[in-house]
């Protein structure tokens, strides 16, 4: 099962992505917690893309293409993977067509979880991530068991840099510009499916695998 989780920043693509990947056993690729990996460990990439994060903007399509076509080439992405924040633009939706033509391969659905934009500011000011496994928690809809501390591996949860409110409207600005033509350019393709993101994230989940299971 090949699928992409579209959706502005914020909509819940992570949440519901990490809860696929366990459910259905298959990888989750997420091309932001890759970036941040590499900001992490102070590689060339990271640093470059920090530029691009830090200001709420895309990272440019050649810093990302390759590394997302050769992450889904690897072993454990044979029987399927979830890519989260990827594609963004255009011309990465193109390039990753290609990549699959090339691999006589196909995206089975491109999942769009659908959150206005009222609601995301509030989302992202109370979107908390764990430093050691990348888990995403919501101060009031999604808490912790013990505050600050990761349900999952028990390490610390911290705020994103670029969840602040000015960098949000940012991010929102250029996800309707960028990454919102491709709901038509999967319409086209007929594998788009729409679920309201806006309910509790069982519910999603649920719209979700009713989907994939239908
Ligand atoms: P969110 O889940 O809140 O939308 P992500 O973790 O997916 O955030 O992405 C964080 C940042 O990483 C983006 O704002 C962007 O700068 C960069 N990024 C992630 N994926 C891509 C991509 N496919 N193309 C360009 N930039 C990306
Ligand atoms: P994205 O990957 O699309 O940027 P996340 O999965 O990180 O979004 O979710 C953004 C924030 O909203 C997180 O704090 C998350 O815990 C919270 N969240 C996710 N799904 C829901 C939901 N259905 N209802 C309320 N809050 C949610
Ligand atoms: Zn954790």
């Amino acid at each position: 099962m090949k699928i992409i989780m579209l959706g502005a920043p914020g909509a819940g693509k992570g949440t519901q992505a990490k809860m696929l990947a366990d459910k259905y056993e298959i990888p989750h690729i997420s091309t932001g917690d890759i970036f941040r990996a590499n900001i992490k460990n102070e590689t060339e990439l990271g640093k470059k893309a920090k530029e691009y994060m830090d200001k709420g903007l895309l990272v440019p399509d050649e810093l990302t293409v390759n590394l997302v076509v050769d992450r889904i080439k690897q072993d454990d992405c044979s029987k399927g993977y979830i890519l989260d924040g990827f594609p963004r633009t255009i011309p990465q939706a193109e390039a990753l067509d290609k990549a699959l033509s090339d691999l006589n391969d196909k995206l089975d659905y491109a999942i769009n979880v659908e959150v206005p934009d009222e609601n995301i500011v509030k989302r992202m000011s109370g979107r908390r991530a764990c430093v050691g496994c990348g888990a995403t928690y919501h101060i009031v809809h999604i808490p912790t068991k013990v505050e600050g501390i990761c349900d999952r591996c028990g390490k610390e949860l911290i705020l994103r840099d670029d969840d602040k409110p000015e960098t949000v409207e940012k991010r929102l600005k250029v996800y309707h510009e960028q990454t919102q033509p491709l709901i038509d350019y999967y319409q086209g393709k007929g594998i788009l499916k729409e679920v309201d993101g806006t309910v509790d994230m069982k519910e999603v989940f649920d719209a979700i695998v009713n989907i994939l299971e239908a």
